[in-house]
């Protein structure tokens, strides 16, 4: 056999990343944007799986300059990635490193407890100069941020830090009827107003762009979005797909008479069934929890999984596919019939979580 043109030494599964559909989609949640308010980008957990450092570079392209992560070694990724002026901001805190090693980095730490603003203090004391910072106050979530109580017992030591953005999170922005959306933005604005001094505001992620300018304030923090996922689970997506994963048929095989398919022969075949065994497991991000409820799309007709989900492969069924299959083709897992979000629904997840379960094995291409 002939080794040029050799399918044999070919990539197994790739996955694209549209980098064009990123930017259009921080253009367009720029565009919803009212006047005077700016749009940063939401990097974190390596650009939620897709390569912080190509998508910060093309977002930075469409003139974005503020970049939010989760932590201080992310950081330090995406500022290799990006001329000077990126600002990049921290959402858990200025911890992982030194105050220092932050100040000489030009990082800004997200302050949510009474702790890291009392360390900052300190650390702006020591300097000799006002640090920068974002204020977080929780208006409901839960999660991250002072409690009302204490923002009106620690306002005063604001005025020694350089407070960029005082920022809150939303809980439930991905529905907008929600009411905890309203109760989350009235805290909001009391809290603000309760602030001496003109801080600037930060309030919306996704979702929270998508509920209008009410929401918006001074700089909005878009993540999912970006990516292609949803925001906003009862209305059709806004946003484009930037992901094409595609994975090749190992092997085919027809199944005559009565059998089973994969670990725990946990799926029966009765009737005669074509099957083909596509690389790409739950190593790869390909969830176990799809077993019995995945599909991917080959010679574009949905081919549900059949058999468990293994670490390296599944199998599915192609019974249905009309044009002849040969073993090399391509499976599609993610792509413009089989949209993230769909993934997420058959895996009993959220886009979020495929995403950046991707794992490391794919080529990657960014186009
Ligand atoms: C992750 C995150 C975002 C981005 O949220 P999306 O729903 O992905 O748009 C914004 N703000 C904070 C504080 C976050 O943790």
């Amino acid at each position: 056999m002939s080794t040029t043109n050799n399918r044999y030494a070919e990539p197994l599964s790739v996955l694209e990343v549209h980098l064009d559909a990123v930017a259009r989609n921080y253009l367009f949640f720029q565009k919803q944007m009212k006047k005077g308010a700016d749009c940063a980008a939401v990097v974190k957990a390596d650009a939620y799986g897709l390569g912080a450092v190509s998508v910060s570079r093309a977002l930075f392209e469409q003139n974005c300059r503020h970049f939010f992560v989760a932590t201080f070694d992310e950081a330090v990724q995406v500022q290799q990635a990006l001329p000077a002026e990126a600002l990049i901001y921290i959402l858990n805190g200025p911890s992982g490193a030194s105050a220092e090693d932050f100040a000489e980095n030009r990082f800004i730490p997200v302050l949510n407890t009474l702790g890291e603003i009392g360390y900052w203090n300190d650390f702006s004391r020591r300097r000799g100069k006002k640090q920068p910072c974002l204020i977080h106050m929780d208006t409901g979530m839960n999660r991250l941020g002072l409690a009302p109580e204490d923002v009106a017992r620690t306002k005063e030591s604001f005025s020694a830090l350089d407070v960029r953005y005082v920022m809150s999170h939303l809980a439930c922005a991905d529905e907008p009827n929600h009411p905890k959306n309203q109760e989350q933005l009235r805290l909001f604005k009391k809290l603000s107003g309760e602030l001496a001094g003109a801080f600037r505001y930060s309030f919306a992620n996704s979702a929270g762009i998508l509920l209008g300018a009410d929401f918006h304030f001074d700089l909005a923090r878009p993540g999912c979005g970006l990516y292609g996922i949803n925001p906003s689970i009862h209305q059709p997506n806004l946003l484009q797909g930037v992901v094409t994963l595609k994975a090749r048929i190992l092997q085919i095989r027809m199944i005559d008479s009565p059998a089973t398919v994969g670990y725990g022969a946990h799926y029966r075949v009765s009737s005669p069934v074509k099957c083909a065994t596509v690389s790409a497991g739950y190593a790869d991000g390909y969830l176990r929890s799809l077993t019995d409820h995945g599909s991917v799309f080959i010679g574009g007709e949905k081919c549900p999984v059949i058999g468990r989900v293994s670490m390296d492969s599944i199998v599915v069924d192609v019974t249905a596919v009309k044009q002849t299959l040969a073993e090399g083709d391509w499976a599609e897992i993610i792509g413009p019939h089989r949209l993230v979000d769909g993934v997420a629904k058959e895996a009993g997840t959220i886009g979020y979580e495929i995403l950046t379960s991707l794992g490391r094995r794919y080529k990657r291409v960014y186009t």
